[in-house]
């Protein structure tokens, strides 16, 4: 049985398809006018292990992850630049500014070994669909139209809050003084669901035509028309860091509840901040870090994957250098364990049955993690059995053992020549060129046991 703690009624349930063995899944993705950081990656991470549990449990999973390349501006409070146009001045460089950051992005979830979304569809070219779900939202009456923008109407809604689960008062919204507001706006916290392309944003450069003029769509929709469009309009579940909870995904069940009087989706997971050195990640406080910035310092990007996975994805987790150094050490242990490992055979049944039950208890990879150690370090089973388990784990931990072990029987030719010359030493007892030997063999990345059968080679890490 798979439990999942649903942000939606913030109780641990047991989680039901819609539709048996298949699972349709909502990843918020990337806006692509900048590099994602590692707080941003730790959320794909959180996603990907999801998928891969359901995977485990041989559920066939539909993912779907948006690219936004319009709409999301500066500022949470409808307000300020597009991000994708500030530092843009005609349509070619915002299609350049996405492209490039989109491809960035997909490097880096390859890099983490994150399975590749089934779709991920772009913003930008979905605007049919969510001018189509606007004009729906008018025509029910949950929508109104001013000089400057079309607004949702957020009294029509009374479950607005039901994500977030606090009062409005208590959210302090109405704090946004400094912004100029639209005079025909009827309640500070109605969101903009399509920006007329007047007055602050008469120079906007990417524009569609629409009912309500030439324009563009606002953040909030698209994911709403994305999810309707690849998954329907009831689909399983829903992920996204904790900082999207208020007010993106609120806006998203706001949208897509009222214009299909359905539900939207049916399980909601929220992926817990990264704090960098016990401080919020930004640009401003120095502390951006990239995937690029961790493979510049030399560490291998499967170590921040390991690192992430240390800690519950419900759990703030405090980057440190030092942190990622004990994730880089513990992955090279484990894949020195690995390469001395004999061809997979059978499988150890109790330590499958312990980790199924702990990935399935909500995601606890700190305990997947600590079970994957105890069978490492067991006497009780051939190294052909932990083998099959361990690369049977690694179906949902992602950390590529089988192929790092596979890597590692593979000898490269000049290794191997200088294997067969110290063997050659050895046999005429000269053991000094036989040291030296075993030493260049070292160097080369390579360590060399002597045993009673004869030497076993294996890759040092
Ligand atoms: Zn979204």
């Amino acid at each position: 049985m798979l439990k999942l703690f649903n942000s939606l009624t913030r109780t641990i349930e047991e989680f039901k398809p819609i539709k048996p063995d298949q699972v349709g899944l909502y990843t918020c993705g990337p806006t692509v006018y900048n590099y994602a950081h590692i707080g941003n990656l730790r959320t794909m991470i959180m996603s990907d292990l999801l998928r891969r549990v359901f995977e485990y449990n041989a559920y066939e999973v539909k993912q779907i992850m948006n690219i936004t390349d319009v709409g999301h501006l500066t500022s949470d409070a409808d307000t300020g630049e597009d991000k994708m146009e500030k530092n843009a001045k005609t349509k070619q460089d915002v299609l350049a500014i996405a492209e490039k950051y989109t491809k960035s992005f997909l490097n880096d979830l390859k890099a983490l070994n994150i399975e590749s979304p089934t779709i991920m569809p772009k913003a930008s070219e979905h605007v049919a669909e969510q001018i189509e779900m606007i004009e729906s939202l008018i025509n029910k009456g949950f929508a109104y139209q001013s000089d400057e923008a079309v607004y949702f109407d957020v009294s029509k809604f009374p479950e607005y809050n039901k994500l977030i689960g606090q009062n409005l008062d208590e959210m302090k919204l109405g704090a946004r003084q400094e912004v100029v507001q639209d005079p025909k706006k009827k309640n500070p916290i109605d969101f903009v669901l399509w920006f007329k392309t007047v007055g602050r944003y008469e120079n906007h450069i990417l524009r569609w035509d629409s009912p309500w003029g030439t324009g563009f769509p606002g953040w909030h929709i698209e994911c709403s028309a994305m999810s309707n469009k690849y998954l329907g309009m009831t689909f399983d579940i829903h992920t996204a860091g904790i900082d999207l909870k208020f007010p993106h995904n609120t806006n998203e069940i706001a949208q897509s509840e009222s214009a299909n009087g359905k539900p939207f989706a049916n399980f909601w997971l929220h992926g817990e901040h990264l704090l960098i050195q016990d401080g919020r990640m930004g640009k401003s406080e120095g502390n951006f870090i990239t995937l690029q910035t961790l493979i510049d310092k030399g560490f291998n990007p499967l170590a921040f994957r390991y690192l992430v996975l240390t800690s519950h994805y419900r759990s703030k987790l405090n980057f440190t250098w030092e942190s990622l150094q004990a994730a880089q050490n513990a992955l090279n242990n484990l894949n020195q364990e690995v390469s001395s490992f004999d061809e997979p055979r059978v499988g150890c049944a109790q330590f499958e049955q312990d980790f199924l039950q702990a990935v399935n208890n909500d995601l606890d990879t700190p305990k997947a993690i600590a079970i994957m150690w105890d069978l490492i370090k067991t006497d009780e089973f051939p190294a052909s059995a932990k083998a099959q388990t361990l690369f049977k784990f690694d179906q949902v931990l992602g950390l590529k053992l089988e192929e790092t072990w596979k890597k590692s029987k593979a000898i490269p030719k000049e290794v191997q020549k200088l294997v067969d010359e110290r063997e050659e030493a050895r046999k005429t007892k000269d053991f000094a060129k036989s040291d030296e030997l075993r030493k260049e063999i070292e160097t080369a990345g390579y360590l060399l046991d002597d045993t009673l059968d004869g030497y076993k080679i294996k890759k040092k890490f």
